[in-house]
């Protein structure tokens, strides 16, 4: 499933592209994916012009010339490409924007739990039902003394409390598994008894690792894709997601997992306290 990382790769390939497009035509295929398509063909947005790409957590919003913005989420098989309008529409791609320049931008989704809904912008430039998304792990109101305090605010499993959009937004279950290796705290140690040292641990970590996995251009692990098709290089790097049963890479150990609300979660026994 996409995560941060992957969100950011999409939205710096779609800033090289899309502001300064005009969009000339829209084409909804399909009735709706994680929610209607209807309101977006409706929307009235053919005549308007792409002057912006962001993106917040897991969510990018292409911005346009009146205010609003088209929200998107690569839910689960979601991906993006911006290719010639003459190419015929593949399978599973369910809106499709022809572009001013000949181009058209494509989200093809086969499982359909992405998400492109128009919406108002606030003068921050985002959606207001955004407004439950905690701090961006890449900024400094993720620190330390707030991931303690939230950490203590709840008695939960530090995985589970990591991968809560509302405390900090993007970190999925890749990036989960990894940071905590990373810090040497295992999945399952209950949140509120973390020490400030520990929160500090795993919060570096998260930002190392998301910061190379940015660089990486993402992971590719089943379907995501940058939008020029290429997969994510992030995967080489992994070091313990999706390989329970081989040996630790530092100390040796047999990797183990454990389940936590419904995901198995990769940890080393020996490395991870
Ligand atoms: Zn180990």
């Amino acid at each position: 499933m996409p995560e941060l990382p992957e969100a950011e790769t999409v939205t710096r390939a779609l800033e090289r592209v899309l502001p300064g497009r005009k969009i000339t035509g829209v084409m909804v295929r399909v009735p709706k994916l994680r929610t209607s398509l209807q309101p977006l063909a409706d929307a009235d947005l053919a005549g308007h012009v792409f002057t912006a790409v962001h993106r917040r957590g897991r969510y990018i919003i292409l911005t346009m010339d009146d205010q609003r913005g088209l929200l998107l989420h690569l839910g689960m098989t979601g991906a993006v490409s911006v290719v010639p309008a003459i190419e015929s529409p593949r399978h599973h791609e369910h809106v499709i924007l022809k572009l001013d320049n000949g181009d058209s931008f494509r989200f093809e989704d086969p499982r359909r739990f992405g998400l492109l809904e128009c919406h108002p912008l606030k003068t921050d430039g985002l959606p207001t039902v955004l407004d439950f998304l905690g701090p961006e792990p890449l900024t400094e109101d993720f620190c330390t003394e707030y991931f303690y305090q939230m950490a203590h605010r709840r008695h939960i499993a530090v995985k589970e409390l990591l991968m809560d959009n509302t405390v900090v937004t993007g970190v999925g279950n890749i990036y989960a598994t990894e940071s905590l290796f990373m810090a040497g705290i295992r999945p399952i140690h209950r949140s509120d008894r973390l020490s400030r040292m520990e929160c500090g641990r795993l919060v570096d970590a998260v930002k190392e690792i998301l910061t190379r996995a940015i660089a990486a251009g993402g992971t590719t692990i089943s379907d995501f894709r940058g939008v020029d098709g290429s997969e994510g290089n992030f995967n080489r790097e992994l070091l313990i997601y999706g390989k329970v049963g081989e040996p630790c890479p530092h100390c040796g150990a047999i990797l183990r997992t454990v389940k936590l609300g419904g995901r198995s979660s990769c940890y080393c026994p020996k490395c991870q306290k």
